[in-house]
Order: C-alpha cells, then sequence, then structure tokens
C-alpha cells in the first residue's frame, strides 16, 4: 500500500490515547513540541497525531498535537500490545480485527 495516500482522516496515530489535556504546556498544545516528552519539533521531525476534540465548560475544542518519533512509535506500539491482551478477536486473528490492523498502522506510520 504506497503510505502517500494516507491522508488526515484515517491517520491511525488519531487513535492513540494522549496525556491529559490540562496538564500539557501551550507548545504542546500548539504541537511545537512532543505531546509525551516536550521535545521540541521540526516539520521533519514531528508526527502528526490528528485532529482532537477536547470539551471544555461552554465549549469544544479542535487541537492538533505533534509528537516525535521515537513516542509516537513507543505508544503505538504500547496501544497495539494492550489492545492485543484485551481483544477476543487479536487473539483469534489478527488480521481481521480493524482496531489492530489500525494500530500497525500507526506503527508503521511512526517509523516512516
Ligand atoms: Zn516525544
Ligand atoms: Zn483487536
Amino acid at each position: 500500500m504506497p503510505s502517500d495516500t494516507v491522508s488526515a482522516s484515517d491517520n491511525a496515530l488519531t487513535l492513540l490515547p494522549l496525556p491529559e489535556f490540562n496538564s500539557l504546556s501551550q507548545a504542546q498544545v500548539r504541537g511545537a513540541t512532543c505531546v509525551w516528552d516536550g521535545v521540541p519539533l521540526t516539520a521533519e521531525t514531528a508526527v502528526d497525531l490528528g485532529e482532537r476534540r477536547v470539551r471544555r465548560i461552554t465549549e469544544r475544542v479542535s487541537w492538533f498535537p505533534r509528537a516525535c518519533r521515537p513516542c509516537a512509535l513507543k505508544q503505538a506500539m504500547d496501544a497495539l500490545l494492550e489492545h492485543g491482551q484485551s481483544c477476543e478477536q487479536c487473539v483469534d486473528d489478527s488480521s481481521l480485527c480493524p482496531v489492530g490492523l489500525t494500530l500497525t498502522r500507526a506503527i508503521r506510520e511512526a517509523r516512516r
């Protein structure tokens, strides 16, 4: 599958759980630094984690977190591991599980 056909809407990395929004710095919320470890990002080193929504008291806010590759890769692998332990479909045949497949794709995207 050619990787350049991946659009923002089916970015597998949007599936990854993020740290608590309120615990993040302004730079992390803006996508200037890694959402997990705060490493400064450039266009070359950043991994896009897709559009996220956060519910505030009166409104819903969209933000676009970014991460460094090592963090994105680690988070994707952890998420796949954790999912695999609790998913019957993945134990049975992981090639039929949409979540398992998407997380596997997230790992590939983080490695790119
Ligand atoms: Zn990082
Ligand atoms: Zn599964």
